[in-house]
């Protein structure tokens, strides 16, 4: 129980969301997890989708050239190929298990087409605001292929990949200083390999949520134990240090966290602002070619 020493006051589960079922781009067929009216409640996230599907006909159309403007995305491939093109001329090749994070700042138009024709495509992507001063910067992007995510095993046999933040005195594959990016977020792919608990640590103000795409596991806390069931996000309680979760074989499961903003959210689709003005704005800038040059 040693695990539990980092960790004073764990979270509890504050609620279990089941994704919707949608389809987006030109049809790829996905699960939209965190969505548009958990927008506050999980500040600085704006959006979780889930794909996963060995029938081509569910993603084969792919996310043909649109825009972005104001926040980050993050896509996670956990299996498939996924090519990026941007207005730009930027391009890189997404695929399993690693991960493309990209500040769209002021905006950019590209695709993202799966570059296979049979075949298990999965995957995630999350959108991350961005705050006021920052939604106009130059955008930016970084592929991360799979052998650059570092990767920690806990004491008690968990492996967990690191994508962002830190865990267990290990640094994601992407650190930027909290000062720099006031969101701080910490994304962990997290695999249990027998019954096993996992200690992670989370600042007291950041918001907090667990997926779960295998298995299923338990957040233990002093509320007791609570069961978080496969293909379910749990929304963990605010104000805790940290989240005590207990594994089984072949458990797998994200853990995201972050600092909220508190600053107002205009979405139009793809553009997320913090004014209608400012959404006006991005939409005649698009319409008149001006983003992604
Ligand atoms: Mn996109």
């Amino acid at each position: 129980m040693t695990s539990f020493a980092l960790v004073q006051n764990p979270r509890s589960v504050e609620a279990l969301v089941a994704g919707r079922a949608t389809r987006d781009g030109a049809g790829v067929r996905l699960t939209r997890v965190l969505t548009g009216e958990l927008q506050q409640r999980l500040d600085p996230f704006l959006m979780l989708d889930q794909f996963g599907s060995n029938d081509p006909k569910d993603y084969g159309a792919g996310f043909p050239d649109h825009p972005h403007r104001g926040f980050e995305t993050v896509t996670y491939m956990i299996a498939g190929r996924m090519r990026h093109r941007d207005s730009a001329g930027h391009e890189g090749l997404l695929q399993n298990g690693g991960v493309q994070w990209m500040t769209a700042g002021r905006g950019l138009v590209h695709s993202e087409m799966p570059e296979q024709e049979e075949g298990l495509m999965e995957g995630f992507q999350l959108w991350l605001n961005l705050p006021s001063h920052q939604k106009m910067c130059t955008p930016w992007y970084r592929d991360i292929q799979s052998e650059s995510i570092p990767e920690v095993t806990t004491d008690a046999g968990v492996l967990v990949r690191v994508i962002s933040g830190q865990s267990h005195g290990v640094q994601g594959a992407l650190h930027r200083s909290a000062k720099d990016y006031p969101t701080d977020p910490l994304y962990l792919d997290i695999h249990f390999s027998d019954n096993q608990a996992f200690t992670q640590s989370i600042p007291v103000g950041h918001n907090a949520f667990v997926y779960v795409y295998r298995g299923s596991l338990a957040v233990q806390s002093a509320q007791g134990t609570e069961t978080v069931p496969l293909q379910r996000m749990a929304i963990l309680s605010h104000g805790g240090d940290g989240v005590v979760l207990q594994g089984q074989a072949g458990t797998r499961a994200l853990l995201i966290t972050g600092q909220p903003l508190r600053e107002p959210i205009a979405q139009y689709g793809p553009f997320v602002m913090n004014t209608r003005e400012e959404l006006l704005q991005a939409v005649e800038d698009f319409q008149a070619g001006r983003l992604g040059q």
